[in-house]
Formats: C-alpha cells, structure tokens, sequence
C-alpha cells in the first residue's frame, strides 16, 4: 500500500439540541465580537434561538442556490460594512456556499451549522454562478474552522429534500471510490458513509421526525464529504457541476438522479470499489458485478427518489450540449473510458429515467 492523503484541519462539534451552547463557545474561542449570520428567511425563529448568546452584528438573508455573483457581492459588502470579524452560516449548501465566497475574498472565519446533508461544509472547495456557467475552486480560507451539527435542525427538512438531499451525500460517497486522489482512507470513509446513509436514510423516509435516522444520516454526509473532499471530484460531480450550472437544476435533486447511472456506468470496470460499495450497501452480491447497482437501486425505491432530470427542466434538446460541456472535464482516471457518445447515453437514460442497468 503507498498513498499520499492529505486532512482537512476542522473541529467537528456533534448533538442533538446543542447547537446554541456549540456557537457560544466555539465564537467565544475565535475572540469574535462581531458576528455576521447566514441563513434565509425561513430560518429567522430558528436563527433566534440559536443565537441569542452570541455577538451578532448583521444578519443576512439573501441565499442564493449556486451563489449567484451578484449576491455573492452584496454579501462581501455587507460584511466589510458591519466590520464583521466571523461568519456563521445556518442552512444548507447554499447557506454554507455564500459564507465561503464572503471568505473567500476577506479571510473572515466560518463556522457553518448545516441543517441539510449536502456536506459543502466539510470542504474547502467554493462555488460561484455567472449566467449559466458555474466556477468552483478549492482555497483552504473558505473551509470551515468549526462545523456544528446538531441533529434537531435536520427535523423540518421535508421528507422529499431530505431523501435527495442524503443522496447528494451518497454520491459524495460513491464518486469517491475512483475520483483522481482515491486512496484507502476515502475509502474506508466512503464505505461506512454509504452504510450509515442505507441505515438512516430509510428511517427518516418512514418517520420524520426520527432523530436516531436523522443522526445517523448527518453523520454520514459529513464522512461523505470528507472522503469527496480529500478524493476530489469524479465522473458523477463533473456531469452534476454542468447540470447545476448551466441549467440551473436543484443540486440535490439532481445528484440523486445521476448517481444510479454513473454507478451502471462504471460499475463493471472498477470491481474493488463497486464490491466495497455492495458490502456497505449489505448486498449479498460482493462480487464486483452488478451487487453497488443493486443496494443502490433497493435504497432508491425504498425511498422514492426523484427519478428523471425530465421533471426538474432538464430536456431532451439539452442533452448534445450538455453532453459536450461534461467531456472536457471527465477525468482520466475514470475507471471506463468516456466518449461524447457514452455521455449522451447516460445522460438521455437519467432525463428520461431509464432503467440504468443499459449503461453497464
Ligand atoms: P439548499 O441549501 O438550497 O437547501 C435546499 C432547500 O431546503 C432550500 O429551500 C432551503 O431553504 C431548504 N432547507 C434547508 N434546510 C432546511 C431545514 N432544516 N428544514 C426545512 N427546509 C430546509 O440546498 P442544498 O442541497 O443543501 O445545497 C446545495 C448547494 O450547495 C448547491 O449550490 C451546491 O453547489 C452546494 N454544495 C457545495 C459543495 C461544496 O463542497 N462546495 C458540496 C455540496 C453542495
């Protein structure tokens, strides 16, 4: 074994019910005075609750998904004109994602209180939309110093953004396996980020309101991100950053989609990583065959993912160029070789919802 694996460095605070004591000591130990928080309009009770014992200076509200430019730039000077001296965002990606682009640019400190399973948080890698075409980057300044997770805010997700949402986590997982830097820790991650996730994720599906699932599946998305963090990002993120960016498909959502069909894709030419992803899946086909496809495509019914890009706008025209926009950045170290051809393929399969078992 020879790897080269570099950590993020990053203090994880954990439980349910904990998030206002978490801040009060965490800003308390960054010696801010002047808090800046991030969270839409939505959260303001929660916001209120959460914050009362801090510093705050400016609350901010406009949340943007893909971060916008133009909002990324009334949050920056926002923050230059209440002299903000930390940040801390409460939301979900997109919330996690303005805070990023705020630090981008001043170096402020974050500390993000995800309260969906889209694990930006655990990443240093920053997003912006302009028009159609989104830009992501990776700067160590806009990784978060402090996450706060604290279950009890996961409970309002709805059951449909939670399911997509913890999808997104799985495919933070499952792209890990063969993305350009996979070493054996990502994948020791990965494989028990697909196993919490196949474990709560159903809970969660059947009662809402079940803390224990809705736990287990935070849990997961942070090692998902992690693991996606340090492996960086494969086949499956490279078509959902186009999908996401020039055709403004919800990120979560869409990620849910492709995932089954960039697993059928690969699945049959990289054996080690889908047998790994079969055992955390608790298939009993380990094999390296078609067992990853199979737990995947039992979670997914159990679920009732969203199924074709079709119903979120994605059309049948957009596929030739989507196709061509993806190819430039497929990475060489996918296990299957990608021609313009293969991606128009899977990319009609998942518009139209496919049975994805014709990739393979
Ligand atoms: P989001 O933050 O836009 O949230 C989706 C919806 O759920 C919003 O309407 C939001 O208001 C609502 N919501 C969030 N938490 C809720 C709660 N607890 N209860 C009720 N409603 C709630 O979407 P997302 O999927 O969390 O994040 C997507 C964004 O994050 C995209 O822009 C994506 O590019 C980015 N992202 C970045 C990285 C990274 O590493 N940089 C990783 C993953 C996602």
């Amino acid at each position: 074994m020879r790897f080269v694996h570099d950590s993020l460095p990053q203090r994880v605070c954990f439980g349910p019910g904990q998030a206002a004591k978490y801040l009060e000591t965490e800003i308390g130990s960054l010696g801010a005075s002047r808090v800046m928080v991030i969270a839409s309009k939505r959260d303001t009770a929660l916001v209120d609750t959460i914050t009362e014992d801090l510093p705050v200076t400016l609350r901010h509200d406009e949340v943007v998904m893909h971060v916008p430019v133009e909002v990324a730039e009334r949050a920056r000077n926002a923050a230059a004109a209440a002299r903000a001296d930390a940040v801390v965002s409460i939301g979900g990606g997109s919330a996690t994602g303005l805070a990023k682009a705020i630090a981008l640019t001043s170096g402020l400190p974050v500390i993000a209180v995800p309260t969906t399973y889209a694990g930006s948080e655990a990443t240093a890698v920053w997003g912006l939309t302009e028009g159609d075409k989104k830009t992501t980057g990776t700067d160590l300044r806009v990784l978060p110093k402090v996450v706060v997770y604290d279950a009890t805010l996961t409970l309002s997700l709805p059951v449909d953004m939670s399911v997509a949402s913890g999808l997104n986590a799985l495919a933070h997982s499952v792209d890990a396996m063969w993305a350009p830097n996979a070493d054996p820790i990502n994948a020791a991650l990965a494989a028990e980020g697909i196993r919490a996730l196949a474990s709560g994720l159903p809970k969660v599906k059947r009662d809402p309101g079940d803390l224990a699932g809705r736990e287990e599946a935070l849990y997961a998305s942070y090692l998902s991100a992690v693991a996606f963090a340090s492996a960086g990002s494969a086949l499956h993120h490279k078509i959902c950053h186009v999908l996401g960016g020039k055709y403004n498909l919800p990120h979560a959502q869409t990620h849910a989609i492709v995932l089954p069909y960039v697993l059928a894709y690969n699945e049959g030419e990289a054996p080690e990583a889908a047998s790994r992803i079969a055992a955390s899946f608790g298939s009993n086909d380990t094999s390296g065959k078609t067992g990853a496809l199979d737990g995947l495509q039992r979670l997914r019914a159990a679920l009732g993912a969203p199924r074709a890009l079709a119903d979120y706008g994605f059309t049948e025209a957009d596929i030739p160029a989507a196709a061509a926009a993806i190819l430039p950045a497929v990475p060489p170290s996918n296990p299957r070789p990608v021609t313009l051809g293969d991606l128009e393929a899977l990319l009609r399969a998942a518009w139209s919802g496919a049975d994805p078992a014709g990739l393979a």
